[in-house]
């Protein structure tokens, strides 16, 4: 049986490019950028006042001078006004361009303004000041907006100032999550005492949402032929398959069978891992690629945060951060599987991440999911582990 970093190696040397597709700014937001932006022109394009009061030639204030003609008044987007004099001011507003004849902006705050002349009323003024100076922020052909990062409202707000109407996203992955058993039910029905209803498709569907992400949701019954005949459209119409359950010991787990009857390369099958040990995991010459996660509920969900969201994000060319929590509790855990601990986070007031350990009753409880709020995993190789020590965390939560 393979360690998870194993797997993870594997699954993740089976990233594919999925191309790119143009999208509208306005539809862009969480999707993953595969163009830079530019700067159309100089950020700010001119020099920019900052605060509504006069503009004057600093050289007049140096020599003395705390008196000043108002010469004009200037809007933002108006031409400049120049000055004719350095004893003369433009009353001028935030966003307008400072004329070539003044350097300095003071604001009305520090201003007495009687008889058409604004009278300065403080001494401590820096030439330059209350203007944002063209082409500081960046200059015309700068990258304002990175290749390969995920499409944010300040993104789109840099799409806007930048007249970038539409814009190059990668193409998402078109994917469909299978779940399998005779004893899943549908979500609308009462089940009879031995059946259940089915989450597992509800689980996934709404873990790709919050990626931006959609899936088409189809059930299998635990029936060879069946199985194949769907698995086999599946392998042609989809780039990635989510499969939950079938991939057990059991008499009627015939997924992982039907894969490779359907030429499925197997990759791997099993990890050493609790939950999720029986994860099979393949690709197809179609390009589709299978996560066949076993159908308890947890298995499977830890499996999708563990597993397939890296490979998306790395489909994608996202880099994501290793995210890390101090344990808040010992535990004691012997097997040789890499533990999935649930915890519940919580930032103390020193900035450290805190995992408080929540387990749970196992594989099959996903009540406990809605309790915890991320994965700890610990290292297959210790039995024991301490409070304070730190550990690496998925979340599948928000936390902050
Ligand atoms: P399996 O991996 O098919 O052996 O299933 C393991 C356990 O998970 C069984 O108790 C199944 O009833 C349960 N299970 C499988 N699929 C789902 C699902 N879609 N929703 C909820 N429970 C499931
Ligand atoms: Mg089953």
């Amino acid at each position: 049986m393979i360690s998870v970093a194993e797997a993870e190696q594997i699954v993740l040397s089976h990233v594919r490019d999925l191309g790119t597709e143009e999208v509208h700014f306005q539809e862009a937001l969480g999707r993953v950028l595969a163009e830079n932006i530019l700067a159309d022109r100089d950020m700010p394009a001119f020099n920019r006042v900052t605060m509504d009061g006069v503009a004057i030639s600093y050289e007049a204030f140096a020599a003395g001078e705390r008196s000043f003609k108002i010469a004009g008044t200037q809007a933002a987007g108006e031409d400049p006004i120049e000055l004719s004099d350095k004893n003369e001011c433009i009353e001028i507003m935030t966003g307008a361009a400072t004329p070539d004849s003044a350097d300095t902006v003071i604001r009305y705050e520090d201003l007495e303004i009687t008889d058409g002349a604004a009278r300065i009323l403080i001494d401590n003024v820096k030439k330059g000041q209350n203007i944002h100076k063209k082409g500081i922020d960046k200059k015309e052909g700068d990258i304002v907006a990175e290749t390969n990062t995920i499409i944010t409202a300040a993104t789109i707000s840099v799409a806007a100032f930048t007249g970038k109407r539409m814009l190059k996203v990668k193409r998402r992955p078109k994917i469909v999550a299978l779940t399998n058993g005779d004893e899943l039910q549908d979500v609308g029905d009462t089940p009879p005492p031995y059946k259940i209803r089915r989450s597992n498709s509800y689980t996934i569907q709404a873990a790709l949402q919050e990626q931006g992400l959609d899936a088409d949701l189809l059930h299998l019954p635990d029936n060879e032929d069946t199985i194949e005949k769907e698995i086999g459209r599946c392998l042609e119409e989809y780039d990635a398959i989510i499969v939950s359950g079938g991939v057990s010991m059991g008499k009627f787990d015939l997924v992982a069978k039907t894969l490779e009857q359907l030429n499925v390369r197997k990759q791997f099958h099993k990890v050493q891992q609790r939950p999720g040990k029986p994860f099979w995991f393949g690709t197809h010459e179609s390009g589709a690629t299978v996560f066949a996660f076993p159908g308890n509920p947890v298995s499977t969900f830890m499996c999708f945060h563990r597993y397939f969201l890296p490979w998306y994000k790395k489909c994608m060319g996202i880099s994501s951060q290793k995210l890390f929590a101090v344990l808040d509790d010992d535990i004691s855990f012997a097997p040789r599987l890499q533990y999935f601990l649930q915890v519940s986070l919580q930032m103390n007031g020193s900035g450290q991440v805190i995992a408080k350990p929540a387990e749970g009753n196992g594989s099959g409880d996903l009540a406990n999911l809605v309790e915890a709020d991320a994965f700890m995993e610990l290292p297959a190789e210790l039995d024991n582990f301490k409070k304070g020590e730190v550990y690496r965390i998925w979340p599948f939560k928000r936390i902050i």
